[in-house]
């Protein structure tokens, strides 16, 4: 068993100072992928370092296997890491340089040919082992840096934007090799990225970050659909969730000057403003006038080869709508959009979290 729980973890880095993670609580199931992701400096990097053992909290505990481990030091932890620079050393082959850790414990030396070459298969590492990093391309030295982590068979891997050094394409790739590879070995994983899209597509669950607090945690597709806060709606997507204000009003929703039916648990709203939530692919366009559907006018018009991702306005408001890649729209052209009220998603405006 090697589930990480982390209990209350407050960190500041000078004193009297902003809380660099603001009493967080977390688990990381048996065998789960984790990603925790957010803006620059929301204290994913902070937290990440706690439960590694680098870096110190000022209250809360860290337990990893049911073991509390807060005053453990990092190589006392049963972990791996990868980091986003990826030291591995430039005098030592890919071989040595995968075996780092098993040299480290003083694995014999066929069981160090076996678990480097195993390592080395699943990072498709098999043909480099006799080269050095610097006859390699980036990509292969992040799989020797990603080798070198998982070779050491750690109960826990923790990785810190591991990708980010790496040029799009690569990164993609790399992408979907890393869940494979995570997939297969069932670790208990720790993953820190800036990048949305990473985390949704890696993570068993997803934690969003902001301000040294996790304002939503769970399944990336719930997380995605339901954001519990509107700085987790226009966080998480590419588009990121449209936002627009409407007034309530006798079962009504107030857009400029069109009107929709209100679910009845904004009844209690009845008489003031919310900010209404839409994904651009949920809204459907038109490009003739429909009964109940409303006007807009295209800003810009973007393909994005399987769509078009169309800019409209909308009583002020710009949102972002996804039009099928033959659709005929131009700028200034008019357009008519539709969204069913159960794909609306409403948020206080003050507070910023969700209605339900
Ligand atoms: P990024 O994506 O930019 O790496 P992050 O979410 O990982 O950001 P952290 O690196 O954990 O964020 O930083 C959280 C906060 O703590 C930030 O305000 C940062 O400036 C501050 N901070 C981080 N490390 C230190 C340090 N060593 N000394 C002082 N302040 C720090």
């Amino acid at each position: 068993m090697s589930a990480v729980t982390v209990e209350n973890l407050v960190k500041t880095y000078a004193a009297g100072g902003r809380r660099a993670t603001d009493d967080v609580s977390l688990e990381v199931a048996d065998g789960e992928f984790l990603v925790l992701v957010g803006p620059s400096g929301c204290g994913k990097t902070t937290l990440l370092r706690m439960v590694a053992g680098l870096e110190t909290p000022d209250s809360g505990t860290v337990r990893i296997g049911g073991r509390d481990v807060t005053d453990l030091p990092a190589r006392q932890r049963g972990l791996s890491m990868v980091f986003q620079s990826y030291a591995i050393f430039p005098h030592m082959r890919v071989r040595q340089n995968i075996g780092f850790g098993l040299t480290m414990r003083k694995v014999p030396k066929d069981e160090f040919d076996r678990r480097v070459r195993r390592a080395a298969e699943l990072l498709q590492l098999s043909d480099y082992l006799d080269r050095y990093p610097a006859q390699l391309s980036g990509g292969q030295r992040q799989r020797v840096a990603v080798a070198r982590a998982i070779v050491v068979d750690a109960a826990v891997l923790l990785m810190d934007e591991p990708l980010s050094n790496l040029d799009a394409l690569l990164r993609l790739q790399f992408r979907a090799e890393l869940k494979r590879i995570v997939g297969q070995l069932g670790t208990t994983t720790l993953y820190v990225t800036h990048d949305q899209a990473e985390a949704m597509s890696l993570g068993d669950r997803v934690a969003v970050m902001r301000d040294g607090k996790v304002a939503q945690i769970g399944p990336p597709l719930d997380v995605y659909d339901r954001p519990a806060y509107r700085f987790v709606g226009g966080f998480l997507g590419s588009p990121p969730m449209n936002f627009l204000t409407a007034r309530v009003r006798d079962g009504a929703l107030a857009i400029g000057d069109t009107a929709l039916p209100a679910p009845a648990h904004l009844s209690t709203w009845d008489g003031r403003e919310v900010v209404v939530g839409v994904r651009a692919e949920n809204v459907q366009v038109a490009k003739d006038a429909v009964a109940g559907w409303v006007p807009a006018r295209v800003e810009v018009v973007e393909p994005t080869g399987a769509a078009l991702l169309l800019t409209v306005c909308l009583a002020g408001h710009q949102l972002k709508v996804q039009a099928p890649a033959t659709f005929p729209a131009a700028a200034d052209d008019e357009v008519h959009l539709r969204a069913e009220v159960e794909a609306l998603r409403f948020y206080d405006p003050e507070s910023g979290l969700a209605l339900m």
